[in-house]
């Protein structure tokens, strides 16, 4: 595809190898972040430019991309005086990769209507590693006329693209995702501490039901690690917290209910509460008791 004006706003785990991608694709990247070393830095290793605001960086830009944090920081990064809005000029398309509320989808889309800029909610799955690899899973909500001329760019970092539907609705696919997800870690989780009472070869266990119906990326690519209790792999309980904490509030509207969300989501804050908020996801092995010594 032909090269874009690009603006990217956050240069966190995700945002920063993301941003990276775009300019290995060809874009031209003018890059904000809150913590202006961190851009100066990313510009030093990608060669892109950086502004002072999230206006200043969507100015000229076709496309603008957020990678933040909660709701509250993508609203301070795109509304308000500084913030990406702001600087957008008409015809131009607000991409947010951040995973937060579908009210806030809503509202940052209706927000872009009002200045005749395309909006997109587009949270992703993957991980750091698929950020670094360029092989996310990104999810969209938005109009499909936008949604086509966005993608190709998005291409730059996805394996996969796809529209879920109106604003919202991509925000609402990635609360599945950790619907799910949650379920899952604690499922395995549960299952390689009763592995290890009942004196089995855990990780023979798991070689042996990996290959069957228990099959699973959390077994395939956690089990191993959470056995030798390292849990360093990206994803944090505390970025977890706020997405099930999404999902509960959306579940009290739509009228779902979610026993084991809340359950896990009460375990993660155990888990906070002793200081693990910055572990990954699959930390939930710690707090059950497991005969072989794994430190909690
Ligand atoms: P991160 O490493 O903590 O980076 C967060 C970024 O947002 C930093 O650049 C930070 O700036 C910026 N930021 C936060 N609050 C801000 C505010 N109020 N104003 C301006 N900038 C602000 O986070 P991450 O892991 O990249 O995650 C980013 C988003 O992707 C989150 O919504 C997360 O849930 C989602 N996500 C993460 C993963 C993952 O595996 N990490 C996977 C899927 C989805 P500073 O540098 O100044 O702090």
């Amino acid at each position: 595809m032909s090269p874009s004006k690009t603006a990217f706003i956050g240069l966190g785990v995700m945002g920063s190898p993301m941003a990276g991608h775009l300019v290995k694709s060809g874009h031209k990247v003018t890059v904000f972040n809150r913590t202006p070393a961190k851009a100066e830095a990313w510009c030093e290793e990608y060669g892109g430019e950086r502004a002072a605001t999230p206006a200043q960086a969507a100015a000229e830009a076709d496309f603008v991309f957020i990678c933040v944090g909660n709701d509250e920081d993508v609203r301070a990064v795109a509304l308000g005086d500084t913030g990406a809005l702001a600087g957008m000029a008409a015809g131009a398309v607000l991409v947010d990769h951040s995973t937060v509320s579908a009210h806030l989808a809503r509202e940052l889309a209706e927000a872009a209507g009002a200045c005749d800029v395309g909006f997109l909610d587009a949270p992703v799955s993957g991980g750091q590693a698929g950020a670094e690899n360029g092989a996310l899973t990104i999810m969209v909500g938005g109009e499909e006329a936008v949604f086509e001329r966005a993608a190709p760019v998005m291409d730059a970092y996805a394996r996969a693209v796809t529209l879920m539907g109106p604003a919202g609705s991509g925000q609402l696919t990635k609360m599945v995702n950790q619907i799910t997800v949650a379920g899952l870690i604690e499922a395995l989780a549960e299952g390689l501490a009763f592995a290890v009472n009942a004196g089995l070869d855990a990780k023979k266990v798991v070689d042996v039901i990996s290959k069957g119906a228990a099959q699973s990326w959390q077994m395939e690519n956690r089990a191993g690690t959470m056995l030798e209790g390292e849990f360093d792999f990206g994803f944090a309980v505390d970025w977890m917290r706020k997405d099930l904490d999404i999902c509960l509030e959306e579940a009290k509207r739509n009228g779902s209910e979610l026993p084991v969300a809340e359950l896990v989501n009460r375990f993660y804050e155990e888990i906070q509460k002793a200081g693990g908020g910055r572990r990954d996801t699959s930390s939930l092995i710690g707090r059950l008791p497991r005969g072989n010594g794994v430190e909690k």
